[in-house]
């Protein structure tokens, strides 16, 4: 078969290229990333209607594998790979939320929320696993000597790690940054019987040891360094903008830690047009945790220099990153797209995701960030309120309860404006009608 798509090295003055089944993750000649590059001249041998007509049409089929909201862009993510050797739970054709209420509240009419956590282990991080560990298991099919999938993680990529390894009967293995992850968190790679390694250090200490130990090319690495998973989350992009009738949105505001998220929506959105889908580019806004904050200081110095942080505590704690590994590509991304970051501090963050719940959304601290960093760019009017906004929602709230409780408790050492407290009482007539008159009453006024 005819070499369709294949590892290629970001540096520019390199290129250097690497079949997709070779076990590397980073140019062996100049250390730079590398990304999948497609044959873009097989692709344009079907023109743009054509391409529309094919995805809508598997759109949630039941064909396999073509109903996951990945698969059915299989052309484009990994050509080459047997149906056999996919490892599908159906992710992907996540609900477009239409905001209403929240925008209204905010003035802006045509706000949406993608709920990428509804899918199977709560996140995002499913649409690029379900690659990764397809194109693992094509790879042991043919004779390769993988003994196991390895990852760093804040909570959400080992979730997904564990998840389709467990599906596939693939050993896995997570490296967790102690007390730094949610309980929901830790729970899913536990119940999926990975091996869990729980350390004394934060994200970017687990990260570099993750580096060290898949050295050793039986254990093979799944964080997004490895570009595989760009290719499945690619697809985000590709199906809002289908979801809209191949309509583009004006702006998509998305969470940032370790960067391959924003580096994934962008190459998506560059496919549609270089395959003449669609005509027009978003702008795209990285919105991160003041905490955690080092993309939005290079931004504020036009990206003449990079500096990584010591990411301190955040409640947004899986984008608690101090040194993003796909830090390139995050600024290849947002020079192409008119690119904007901000930033969102701990209380922002929070009652952003607060009011968004009470308008029937169930934030995860993440999107609490982005929405915060829309009301801010509202704010000052970097975002025109008859724009068409997408925010990138990245998980599922029922994963960080922890800080919702807290939240609405008020013990997070600011005011929570939005708290809402259960009433305790005892289970008596009298005793709930006085409570629900009070309550009625306080709503009047
Ligand atoms: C991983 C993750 C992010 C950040 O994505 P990056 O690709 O690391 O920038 C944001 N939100 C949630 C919920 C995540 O799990
Ligand atoms: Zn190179």
């Amino acid at each position: 078969m005819q070499k369709r798509a294949w590892f290629q090295c970001i540096n520019p003055q390199c290129g250097t290229t690497y079949p997709l089944n070779s076990i590397v993750y980073q140019c062996e000649k100049c250390r730079s990333l590398l990304e999948v590059q497609h044959d873009m001249r097989a692709l344009a041998a079907r023109d743009g209607k054509t391409w529309k007509k094919l995805f809508e049409d598997r759109y949630k089929c039941n064909r396999w594998p073509f109903g996951s909201g990945v698969w059915g862009k299989k052309e484009w993510v990994l050509p080459q790979i047997a149906d056999d050797n996919i490892v599908s739970l159906y992710e992907g054709g996540t609900n477009l939320f239409w905001a209403e209420r929240f925008g209204k509240t905010v003035g802006v009419a045509d706000l949406w929320l993608k709920l990428c956590g509804n899918t199977h282990s709560g996140s995002f991080k499913d649409l690029g696993m379900t690659v990764l560990v397809s194109q693992v298991k094509q790879m042991i099919s043919e004779g390769a000597p993988i003994k196991a999938v390895v990852c760093a993680s804040t909570g959400d990529t080992s979730a997904a790690l564990a998840t389709y390894c467990a599906a596939a009967g693939i050993p896995s293995i997570v490296l967790l940054p102690r007390g730094k992850i949610s309980l929901a968190q830790l729970i899913q790679p536990v119940s999926n019987g990975s091996l869990v390694l729980y350390l004394d250090t934060d994200f970017d200490g687990c990260m570099k040891l993750v580096r060290e130990i898949t050295e050793d090319p039986t254990l093979y690495l799944a964080n997004s360094m490895n570009s595989l998973r760009v290719e499945g989350q690619k697809t985000v992009g590709i199906e809002i903008v289908q979801q809209f009738d191949w309509e583009v949105p004006d702006v998509f505001i998305i969470p940032g830690g370790n960067l391959g998220n924003v580096s994934a929506l962008g190459k998506g959105l560059l496919m549609l047009k270089d395959l003449g889908l669609v005509r027009k580019l978003p702008r795209i806004v990285v919105a991160q945790a003041q905490r955690a904050n080092p993309l939005y200081l290079a931004y504020k110095r036009n990206f003449e220099v990079f500096e990584p942080v010591k990411a301190r505590k955040t409640l947004a704690s899986a984008i608690q990153i101090g040194n993003p590994v796909s830090f390139e590509k995050a600024v290849r991304t947002l020079k192409q797209f008119n690119g904007i970051v901000e930033q969102a501090a701990e209380a922002e963050l929070a009652d952003a995701a607060a009011m968004g719940d009470r308008t029937g959304m169930f934030n995860c601290p993440h999107t609490g960030v982005a929405l915060a960093v829309l009301l801010k760019l509202l704010k000052a009017g970097q975002i025109d309120k008859t724009q068409r906004v997408v925010v990138i929602s990245t998980a599922h709230g029922l994963k960080f309860t922890e800080m919702k409780v807290k939240y609405h408790q008020k013990e997070l050492g600011f005011p929570c404006r939005y708290a809402n407290q259960p009433i305790e009482l005892p289970a008596r007539l009298d005793a709930v009608k006085k409570a629900l008159h009070k309550a009625l009453a306080a709503q009047k006024s």
